[in-house]
């Protein structure tokens, strides 16, 4: 299969979908964001800073947050790593969000999710300050986004796949979006970013009746439920734009692995117009979405300062 590449991450072979590169849009999103800091600086403010928390040593997190860092550099920002032991207790855990809250060099927090087991997520998640909740999952941004109201968090992964969809529709007025999945970090902020773009919005979850019924009639569909290969071909309508959330990595053959969407790309790409690559799609949004987060934060508390 020749794919031919394009300027705005799109490339296609005849007869198949138009594969939406994520890499590409991110790459071009956190060059963008290193310029805009660079005239930040030239201003005379100082670098916007992010600091992650990771609590315990879960391997996958451990990766994460180390590309997250390794982004943060190369978008020209400050990252601040914060390691603690498995053991650490909610008091230790929000002594240290208030000690970021309270630094004026940083702008963004973020604590890796999942957490051990004796912290409650919605604790620590509602500790941060709202306006450095970069990963926009607090009571007040999710209000906000729930609102309709501009200028807060949004959670990084639905932005990520907003900003894919705008690099293929310019408006997205009346269209009919599913999503399927209905989670507080993916689903539902999505949703809700697709009513903002005037769609008529549906969402589909495991207790959705005959889904596929649903999924048919979707201009736009966006998958994120973590069950690998779930979205078939047939259920999708033709020429729809399809974003594959979904990550799991399953085995081959010769003990490796690989990273699989929730929909069948193979099947899926002979019926959508516009689709999303797993890996290479909708993951490197997410980080450059938190850059993206984090630039909007540093700037409207240089803005509060003047
Ligand atoms: P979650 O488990 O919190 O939620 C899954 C949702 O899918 C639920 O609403 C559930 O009702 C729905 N669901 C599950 N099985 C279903 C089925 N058979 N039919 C219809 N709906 C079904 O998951 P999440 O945190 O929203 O993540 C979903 C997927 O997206 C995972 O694979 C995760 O790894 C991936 N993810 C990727 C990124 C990224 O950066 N690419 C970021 C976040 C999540």
């Amino acid at each position: 299969m020749t794919l031919s590449a394009t300027s705005n991450g799109l490339s296609a072979s005849q007869g198949e979908a138009v594969r939406i590169d994520g890499k590409a849009i991110a790459r071009s999103l956190t060059e963008d964001i290193r310029q805009k800091v660079d005239h930040l600086v030239q201003q005379g403010h100082g670098l916007p800073g992010l600091a992650v928390v990771l609590v315990g040593n879960d391997p996958a997190s451990e990766v994460y947050v180390k590309n997250k860092a390794l982004q943060t550099h190369r978008a020209g920002m400050r990252s601040f790593m914060h390691m603690m032991p498995e053991s650490t207790s909610e008091a230790e855990l929000l002594k240290l969000i208030a000690d970021l809250n309270a630094n004026p060099q940083i702008h963004g927090i973020l604590v890796q999710l999942p957490l051990p087991k004796q912290l409650d997520p919605s604790v620590v998640t509602n500790a941060i300050d709202p306006a450095k909740d970069v990963d926009g999952l607090g009571e007040v941004n999710t209000g906000r986004l729930a609102l309709g109201m501009t200028g807060g968090m949004v959670p990084c992964t639905p932005l990520g796949c907003l900003k894919l969809l705008q690099s293929v529709h310019t408006d997205m007025t009346g269209m009919h979006a599913v999503v399927v999945g209905a989670s507080n970090l993916v689903g539902k902020p999505m949703a809700q970013l697709l009513l903002r773009e005037n769609c008529t919005v549906s969402i589909a979850h495991i207790h959705t009746r005959n889904i596929q019924e649903l999924t048919r009639q979707a201009d736009i569909l966006i998958v994120a439920t973590g069950k690998a290969g779930l979205v078939r071909g047939d259920w999708i309508k033709p020429g729809a734009t399809v974003i594959d959330v979904g990550i799991t990595r399953v085995p081959t053959s010769g003990g490796k692995s690989r990273l699989v969407g929730d929909v069948v790309f193979k099947e899926a790409c002979h019926v959508a117009g516009h689709i999303t690559p797993v890996p290479g799609g909708v993951g490197p949004m997410t980080i450059a979405c938190l850059l993206h987060n984090t630039f909007q934060a540093a700037s409207q508390s240089f803005l509060a300062e003047e």
